[in-house]
């Protein structure tokens, strides 16, 4: 009987276990979801031509030849956003 109620404890005690870390997984996977996720062209300004001398090909989140780390879809290198950050 004894023996009975420390296998139950120590069943309780793995699925316990089992279950925070099956919760750290989705919280880590959601994480990285939202992450991945792009800022929408008119949520960040974007146009199609340059903005002085501020242009995307110029821009530390300009990725060659045609996108963007921080905005979705197809970006012009002469393009420009709020989010524009001169390269070093
Ligand atoms: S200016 Fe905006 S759209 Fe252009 S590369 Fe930089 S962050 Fe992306």
């Amino acid at each position: 009987m004894n023996e009975d109620r420390q296998l139950s404890r120590r069943s309780l005690l793995r699925a316990a276990a089992c279950a925070g870390v099956g919760l750290a997984a989705g919280a880590m996977t959601a994480r990285s979801a939202m992450a991945q996720q792009k800022a929408s062209k008119q949520a960040m300004h974007y146009q199609d031509k340059p903005s002085g001398d501020k242009k995307c090909s110029e821009c530390l989140q300009f990725e060659a030849p045609a996108s963007c780390k921080v905005v979705e879809g197809t970006i012009s290198p002469n393009g420009y956003c709020i989010a524009w950050v001169k390269k070093p």
